[in-house]
């Protein structure tokens, strides 16, 4: 990798949501573009460590970009996510009023999802929310049918696909730790010796996009890192809610308020929490946080125990205001007013996954309005990941374990997921092979036992098919090894 260089109309820096969706949108436009991530897979920030609520956008200032591409985002998602193949389900959302007290917070949310033009919110009594959410209560609800939850970690990749499909080109593993400009545009490098060069420079670098803007010349802004954590429940407890609650909003929350959500794989996430961090990147999760969400969670949903709890994660929000300050910051999604064709895309938090198609067509038209943009007649739009084992009946699976001994063959218990499903996440296309780009693709280590069973099965065929060594198998980034010798039998190369 030292030393290379190339040339492109557009560089992209961050593989997250928004990263991919402007590239893809910008290779269909025709444009020659790269992409440039530090970590050793997409959407590996943000992107996968989020609520996957499609958002209906009431809960956003009106006027603003956030209200906007949220509102126009959820229209559009259906037919985003089928043609990326990513499982979406439109699921409705109840956000509710537990005491009298809140009953105007939900009048004011559904008069702004009014005037950012939400269809179809109303406000609903308790017999509804029961009749829709047989375990939750309150005294009203504001009831938004829109609303809907998708697979968040599915889309960077599917677009990250179909983007390398059509002749993209990303760059895994590469930190830009520089930018400059001259004749030929914005020279961007990275801590690999990798050297690109782009007339257009897109900043899509989530939490580090101040930095990235400073680098190229725009020290205007500055990001202040939020945490959220979450836990996530165990399958069996699927039926216990069929789609996103949240409390009315109160004033100096950091984000939605803890709300509880379906996800679309048949979890429940419990969060998120909001809390500032020093560290961008410390995605750590604490057990006074756990006691919290589950206190405020069992205000929503009464009755709801600790033992079906499987794992915690976080995700960090890129605030543009601090703490102390608070208040509102839209979305910053504009060519630099002091670098000329840099598009800066900075703040894009909550809603920023449902917002992602409408910021690539904004970005499409920052550069439309400076040249002219031809589509590519041969882009093909569609991607399809490979068949799920679990969404087939028990006829064809015995039909497809005779023929394919190696879809009949179950390495992942838990999520039924199968070797032939393993050994095609071992093969995307990106040629990303740490255990959590195969955990991501297939959904192996992602069910109860979190991968107690199955994890060592899939680091054996990483060593038998890949020809990885244990000792250099990676749990995600560069410096995650998992292992570091043989306890008996012959050591590692
Ligand atoms: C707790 C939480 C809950 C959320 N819930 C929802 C929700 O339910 N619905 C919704 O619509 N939105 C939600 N969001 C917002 C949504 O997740 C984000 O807006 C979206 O994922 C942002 O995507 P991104 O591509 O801008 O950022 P990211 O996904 O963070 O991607 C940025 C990428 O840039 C890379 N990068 C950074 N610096 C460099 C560098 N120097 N060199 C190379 N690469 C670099 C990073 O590694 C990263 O991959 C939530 C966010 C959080 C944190």
């Amino acid at each position: 990798m030292a030393g290379k260089m190339g040339q492109y109309d557009v560089v992209v820096i961050g593989a997250g949501i928004v990263g991919m969706a402007v590239a893809r949108e910008l290779k269909r436009c025709g444009l020659t573009t790269v992409v440039i991530e530090k970590e050793e897979d997409v959407g590996r920030g943000a992107s996968c460590r989020n609520s996957g609520v499609v958002h209906a956008g009431f809960n956003n200032r009106s006027g603003s970009l956030m209200a906007q591409y949220c509102v126009a985002g959820n229209r559009g998602y259906e037919a985003f996510a089928q043609m990326l193949d990513v499982p979406y389900r439109k699921t409705g959302k109840l956000v509710i009023a537990l005491r009298e007290e809140d009953l105007p917070i939900i009048h004011r949310l559904k008069e702004q999802g009014d005037r950012n033009g939400c269809p179809g919110l109303s406000i609903v009594g308790r017999d509804f929310i029961k009749e829709h959410e047989p375990m939750a209560d309150g005294v009203a609800a504001l009831w938004s049918p829109e609303t809907a939850i998708v697979s968040s970690y599915l889309l960077p990749i599917a677009l990250a696909e179909n983007f390398v499909d059509n002749g993209g080109e990303i760059f895994l593993n590469s930190q830009v730790i520089g930018v400059s400009q001259g004749a030929e545009g914005f020279a961007v490098t990275c801590d690999t010796g990798l050297c690109l060069t782009g007339r257009w420079l897109i900043n899509a670098a989530g939490l580090f996009s101040d930095r990235i803007a400073a680098m190229a010349g725009d020290s205007r802004y500055r990001l202040y890192p939020c945490r959220g954590e979450y836990h996530v429940l165990d399958k069996r407890m699927a039926g216990l809610l069929r789609m996103p609650i949240y409390p009315a909003p109160q004033p100096g929350d950091g984000g939605l308020g803890v709300h509880l959500t379906p996800s679309i794989d048949g979890n429940i996430l419990i969060g998120p929490s909001a809390e500032y961090i020093g560290d961008a990147e410390d995605y750590g999760t604490s057990r006074a946080v756990l006691e919290k969400l589950t206190a405020e969670a069992r205000e929503l949903l009464p009755g709801l125990g600790q033992a079906e709890y499987i794992r915690n994660y976080s995700g960090v929000r890129p605030k543009q205001v601090d703490e102390a300050t608070g208040g509102f910051a839209d979305f910053v999604v504009e060519e630099s007013s002091v670098i000329s064709h840099l598009v800066n895309l900075i703040g894009i938090e909550s809603p920023g996954l449902t917002a992602a198609p409408i910021i690539a067509s904004a970005v499409a038209e920052i550069i439309g309005a400076k040249e002219k943009l031809v589509k590519d007649q041969n882009y093909r739009d569609s991607h399809r990941f490979p068949d799920r084992l679990y969404a087939s009946t028990l006829g064809q699976r015995r039909n497809l374990a005779q023929t394919e001994p190696d879809a009949g063959e179950i390495i992942c218990r838990c999520e039924e997921i199968s070797k032939q499903e393993i050994l095609q996440a071992m093969d995307n296309k990106l040629g990303s092979v740490s255990l959590k780009s195969i955990k991501y693709r297939s959904r192996a280590m992602m069910g109860r036992c979190q991968g107690g069973y199955c994890a060592p099965r899939v680091v054996k065929l990483l060593d038998e098919v890949k020809g990885i060594p244990t000792s250099r198998i990676q749990y995600g980034k560069n410096g995650t090894e998992l292992f570091c010798g043989c306890v008996r039998g012959d050591e590692d190369e």
